[in-house]
């Protein structure tokens, strides 16, 4: 083989020079490239893993991308998302910071707690009384003492029942002291909704469970103590209504027989006789009228009562006919200011018993001399309006309810001026009231001292 030529030679470099030259340039333009790739898709890609990672953490702050390609529009989108998971982040918080202020706010004992009995959350009461580390242990453990979930759980029956449970149950601590323990159960449900866990708020009821017992021991009591008592008054009204009776008939026969003597058919009797039998007639009458309202009174509900039209004057008349013997011996003026056709629907024996009550009060309180007088009219097209009045002591303001209480007397002391049993007037009331009509009493306007009782009747009984 011979040596090569020079110019074979120099060509050899030319295209070793050229070649080398071209490699450089691929070499300078693939750096280009790799960075122009590196820049406008890696680092993007990077930023979006950076971005999911800092989701993952909570600490997400947007992607600082730039592109018009599928990886800007992607950079947006995990914006978006980012935007819409802070605020849902904010609402959650919000929520829970609300759940935990109510939770605060409760006065007892309130904690939820998981499937498996574990308490998972607690108010500041709970933990005050429970200690500070009761999360995660066995509410049966933590709140009774036990090792195992309790026979009366109210868990239990919450899962069983799928609602709110209420229950109580009683405990008893080292020295034995019981205490009674209310329980309220709700369930807390997942999004599919499906019991997740529960809500139980626990009250110490020991105290009202105390006052119930007590309250239903009292209540027993009450009832027997009532139960006695009504026989008792069953048996009173039956005595004073016997005794009533027992006493009327011989009074009958004393007015009968004194009255003979007065007009003169058992013989002669002298001046002072006379004054002497008039006394006796008088009380015997005082005497009727009160057993009469003691009678009324003890039976007035179980009689019967006939309602029928009369004429108010009549019944009246009636009732002052009833103290002829009083009225002359007080030398009491009376007058009857009541129009014949004043007529109306009653009960006449039950209403001209009111009118002989009011008279008889009306005599009694007044002193010798004085005036009573009774007026009756028409207050409007369906009443009758009837005024007693008389010039006597009168009643002072603040007793114009009180005098019609039963057993009410201004004077009850026993060195009372005036007779009576306090009974007239509540008798008067009630069969006023029964009536369906009012009575109250005022002053005399019309002179120094005295009352008006006044009382409005319907015309019609129903
Ligand atoms: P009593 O049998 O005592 O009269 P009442 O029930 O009829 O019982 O009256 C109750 C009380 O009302 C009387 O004791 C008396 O104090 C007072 N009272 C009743 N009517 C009059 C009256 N017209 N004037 C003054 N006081 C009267």
């Amino acid at each position: 083989m011979g040596i090569l030529e020079q110019p074979y030679i120099d060509a050899g470099y030319k295209i070793l020079w050229a070649y080398l030259g071209f490699l450089f340039l691929g070499f300078v333009s693939s750096m280009f490239i790799a960075r122009y790739f590196t820049k406008s898709i890696i680092s993007p890609i990077k930023k979006l893993i950076e971005g999911t990672e800092a989701i993952a953490k909570g600490e997400f702050k947007g992607i600082d991308v730039i592109t018009h390609d599928e990886i800007g529009e992607l950079a947006n989108a995990f914006n978006d998302m980012d935007a819409k998971l802070q605020n849902t982040m904010a609402d959650l918080i919000s929520s829970r910071n609300e759940i935990e202020a109510i939770f605060e706010s409760i006065s007892d004992v309130a904690s939820a707690q998981d499937m498996d009995m574990k308490i998972t959350f607690a108010n500041r009461l709970a933990k005050d009384m429970y200690g500070d580390d009761i999360i995660g242990q066995f509410c049966y453990n933590v709140y009774e003492g036990k090792s195992e979930v309790c026979d009366d759980c109210p868990a239990t029956s919450l899962l069983e029942t799928g609602g709110v449970v209420r229950t109580i149950h009683s405990k008893y601590d080292n020295e034995g002291v019981q205490s009674h323990i209310e329980t309220t159960g709700s369930p807390l449900k997942d999004e599919q909704g499906n019991i997740s866990g529960m809500v139980m708020i626990r009250r110490d009821v020991t105290e009202q469970k105390t006052l119930e017992n007590e309250l239903r021991v009292s209540y027993v009591n009450l009832e027997t103590a009532y139960e006695e008592l009504k026989q008792l008054d069953k048996m009173k009204s039956e005595l004073v209504a016997n005794i009533s009776h027992e006493i009327r008939t011989p009074l009958t026969s004393i007015r009968g027989y004194t009255e003979l003597m007065l007009d003169g058919t058992l013989g002669q009797t002298t001046n002072q006789q006379l004054k002497g039998m008039k006394v006796v007639l008088r009380n015997v009458d005082r005497l009727t009228r009160m057993i009469s309202n003691v009678l009324d009174l003890s039976k007035f509900d179980q009689q019967e009562r006939v309602v029928k039209e009369v004429g108010l004057k009549e019944i009246i008349k009636h009732a002052v006919d009833d103290f002829e013997n009083e009225i002359p011996y007080k030398s009491i003026g009376i007058t009857v200011d009541v129009s014949d056709n004043l007529i109306l629907e009653c009960d006449a024996d039950a209403l001209e018993q009111v009118f002989i009550n009011l008279l008889g009060n009306a005599i009694k309180f007044t002193d010798k001399g004085g005036s009573v007088s009774i007026q009756a009219y028409y207050e409007d097209e369906h009443h009758i309006h009837i005024e007693v009045i008389d010039t006597g002591v009168g009643i002072p303001e603040d007793k114009f309810e009180l005098v019609f209480d039963r057993f009410y007397q201004i004077d009850a002391s026993s060195t009372r001026k005036y007779g009576g049993t306090g009974l007239g007037l509540a008798i008067t009331k009630k069969i006023v009231e029964w009536h369906k009509g009012t009575i109250w009493v005022r002053n005399n306007p019309n002179g120094s001292s005295g009352s008006v009782f006044h009382i409005i009747l319907p015309r019609k009984h129903n």
